[in-house]
Order: C-alpha cells, then sequence, then structure tokens
C-alpha cells in the first residue's frame, strides 16, 4: 500500500532540502516544469556572465594574447581536472575535448591497440545510437576482420572470448535508465583480457561514480546533460593512468603533440591526457562548462544522488496515487538503486502525450517507439514542481488532451 503524499508535503520536502539554495543559480523560466535536464541542462546564471567576459574582455581586448594570459589553451586539461573527482579519477585522467562520439572514437581506437591480435569490440544493442554507429565505423575503418557484437550485459560473461578487445556499455541506459554495476562488469571484462569503457553521459553530475575504484580502463561522457555546460558543450574523455604511455589515439592532430608550437614534421604524442586532445578547443564553451562543472561540484554528488533517487521514486508514486489508470505502464527499474536520475513510461501515444504535456509547460521526451521520458535534474528541480508535473500529466490523460491532431505532428528533435 502506497503511502498518500500530498503538495503540502511536497513543500515540506522543499524547505528540508540542502540543495534548494541551488535552484536560485539557474534561470527558471516563469511556469514551466523543465524534466529533460539529462537532455540539455538548464542554464546556470554564471554562465552568461562568464560567457560575456570570455568575448567581452578576452576575446574582443586580448585577442590572440588569451591563449597564453586568460589559459585558454590549459582549459581542455583544467577543466578535466575539476570535473575528475565528479566521477571518481585523478585529475591527470580526464581531459574535456569534442563530443562524446568523437571521444568514444578515441577510446575504441586506443583500446583497441592496446590488445593487438583482438579484432572484436562489444556493446549492447540498446546502447545510445551513436555509440553503436561509432563502433560500427571504427571496424568499417579497421577492416581486416574488426567486428561489433551486440551483447546484452547480463549476458556478457559468457559472450567473451580472446578476440574480445574492447566492451563499451553506457553507466546508465538513456532508455529505461537501467544503472549498470560498473566495478563487477570491469572485473568480468578484465577477466577475459579485455579493455572496459564507460559511457556516463547519464550519470556524470547525477550520481556518483568511481572509474578508479571499478577499475575502469576508459570512459566518455556529455558536458550539457546534468554538467549543465550548455548546448554542444564539451564532451570529456578518461583514460586510466597506467595506460597513459602506451595508448595512441588516431586522431593525432597538432594540439596532442608533445610540442605543439615546435611545429615539427612529424607527429610524436604529448604525455598523459593531452595525447588524446585533436585540435583547438572551443574556449567559449569550455569557459562555460568550467563554471557549470562548479556549481555541480559544489552541491557534490552524493546530495544529488540522495535527491535524486527520492525524487524519481516520488515521481513514480504520485503517477501511481494520482492517475492510476491511465494507460502509462513505468517501464524503468522500480528500485531506486538499480536506476539513474530518469524514468521512462510506456505508452502506444507517448509522443503525443509528451507533446500535450509540452502545451502545459512541462517538458519532457520521447524516445522512440513508445518511451515518455522524465528526467529528474536534482540540482535544480523542487518537489513542488514533480506534483506540479503530475497534475498537468494527469489532466492530459484523463482529458484525453494527446487525442489532437496538432500533438501528432513530428519535430525534427524529439
Ligand atoms: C547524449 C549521449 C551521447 C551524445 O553524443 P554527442 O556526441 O554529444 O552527440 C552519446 N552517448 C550517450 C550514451 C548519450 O546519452
Amino acid at each position: 500500500m502506497l503511502t498518500m503524499h500530498t503538495r503540502a508535503d511536497m513543500e515540506a520536502l522543499d524547505r528540508a532540502d540542502p540543495l534548494r539554495a541551488f535552484r536560485d543559480r539557474f534561470v527558471i523560466p516563469e511556469g514551466l516544469v523543465y524534466l529533460d535536464g539529462n537532455s540539455l541542462g538548464m542554464m546556470p546564471r554564471v554562465a552568461a556572465a562568464r560567457a560575456a567576459r570570455t568575448v567581452e574582455v578576452e576575446w574582443a581586448q586580448g585577442l590572440i594574447s588569451s591563449w597564453n594570459d586568460h589559459g585558454w589553451i590549459d582549459l581542455p586539461l583544467r577543466v578535466g581536472a575539476r570535473l575528475a573527482p565528479l566521477v571518481g579519477a585523478s585529475a591527470d585522467e580526464i581531459v574535456a575535448c569534442d563530443s562524446t562520439s568523437i571521444n568514444l572514437f578515441k577510446a575504441l581506437a586506443s583500446a583497441l591497440a592496446l590488445r593487438p591480435g583482438r579484432r572484436t569490440i562489444v556493446t549492447n544493442a540498446g546502447n545510445f545510437p551513436t555509440d553503436v554507429y561509432i563502433a560500427e565505423g571504427l571496424c568499417r575503418l579497421l577492416g581486416d576482420g574488426a567486428t561489433l557484437r551486440r551483447v546484452e550485459p547480463r549476458d556478457l560473461a559468457n559472450a567473451l572470448d580472446d578476440s574480445v578487445a574492447a566492451v563499451a556499455y553506457s553507466h546508465v541506459d538513456y532508455k529505461s535508465a537501467r544503472l549498470e554495476d560498473m566495478a563487477g562488469l570491469t572485473a568480468i571484462i578484465h577477466a577475459a583480457g579485455a579493455l572496459a569503457i564507460w559511457d556516463l553521459s547519464h550519470s556524470a553530475g547525477a550520481l556518483p561514480v568511481d572509474l578508479d575504484g571499478a577499475k575502469a580502463d576508459f570512459a566518455v561522457g556529455c558536458g550539457y546533460k546534468y554538467l549543465n555546460g550548455g548546448p554542444g558543450a564539451p564532451a570529456f574523455l578518461f583514460a586510466a593512468r597506467r595506460h597513459h604511455a602506451a595508448m595512441q589515439q588516431p586522431l593525432s592532430g597538432w594540439l596532442g603533440h608533445a610540442a605543439p608550437f615546435a611545429f615539427e614534421d612529424s607527429y610524436r604524442p604529448a604525455s598523459g591526457m593531452a595525447r588524446m586532445i585533436c585540435g583547438t578547443p572551443p574556449v567559449i564553451s569550455m569557459a562555460v562548462l568550467e563554471e557549470a562543472i562548479g556549481i555541480v561540484a559544489e552541491a557534490g554528488v552524493d546530495r544529488l544522488r540522495e535527491k535524486s533517487t527520492r525524487m524519481t521514486t516520488l515521481l513514480a508514486d504520485l503517477v501511481a496515487q494520482e492517475i492510476g489508470d491511465s494507460g502509462l505502464v513505468l517501464a524503468s527499474p522500480v528500485d531506486a538503486a538499480q536506476r539513474g536520475s530518469h524514468l521512462v513510461f510506456a505508452h502506444d501515444e507517448g509522443y503525443a502525450i509528451i507533446q500535450a504535456l509540452k502545451a502545459r509547460g512541462v517538458v519532457g521526451d520521447f524516445r522512440a517507439p513508445d518511451l515518455v521520458r522524465l528526467g529528474i535534474a536534482p540540482l535544480y528541480l523542487s518537489h513542488v514542481e514533480l506534483w506540479e508535473a503530475v497534475q498537468r500529466l494527469k489532466a492530459v490523460m484523463q482529458n484525453g488532451e494527446w487525442r489532437a491532431p496538432r500533438f501528432r505532428v513530428r519535430a525534427a528533435v524529439t
């Protein structure tokens, strides 16, 4: 039997919330309930100030001297070091650069090069499409027997052999929100002589991650989701220190060179994570990401996780309590410890439901074929907003608002 929750309970939870002050650090559009911080985080107020300083002072006045004077050239390693404690890495094991897709390419290629003679990459069929496509593209490029094998994490133990060089999984599944046992799976992967690559796109900034504790080999993740770095923010790449001396990646651009400004005729890799850098960093985005990571670090991932699990549980309970027979079926793990920071509900009319909800000022997203995905960004969401979201969802479901033809027109980005 569920305990009944009231709006007053949500107000009490907000008053007791140790993270409640962080909400004021973000621009929150009036009346909007934003349940999509797992796809594009909200804008920290400091982002506008930092971007303005970067363009108006550092760029406009300092011009090219700002590469030195304002430390632009150090941004990839500096932002990486700042992120490191949030994902259980050492400061010298992460670099912020490129996109998650490109970083995965570099990580996969590095892993294969570290396992000569092994030509198989393993991922799961349901992994985020770019993760699968990038692995396919690398196999096509390498040729010579390089293949991608699709194995679900639960079946991994029986699926590994000595052809497998690397296994690449998402820590939190972007659809179901299923949270994988990073340490357990990494141990299985290592026992088979392969390397473990983790995609932290849906976990960095939302829950504690212990890359070093789990003995992960490589990891990648997004800067614009729970880290709130802004649209197209740089991603990050982790490599365990034990691989630094031997690892090599094929996008051997000049800023990953040991001496970029010696302009030598041939490539020599920089030491450490710097060799994972390819070209010039996007300075404005990088500066904003640096500020955004600072806010997450201040809040602390343990407190964020505690609030997030409470909120995903509340959301599931409120949907059941307020709109029990709606046809929305929880398609995320029921146990909060087994999931990340979003929930999905299956419904044949999921797309139209998300559109109708948006018309009522609640932004979630739709994931094909039938998932209504509601993200919980614990840094700035309030408990009363959860209550509000469920009341508006109730109106959409009980009045059948989603049946309106305009809610069935598909946009390019869902
Ligand atoms: C969001 C996400 C990406 C995004 O990759 P980009 O290169 O930034 O477009 C990749 N992988 C996973 C698992 C994601 O959730």
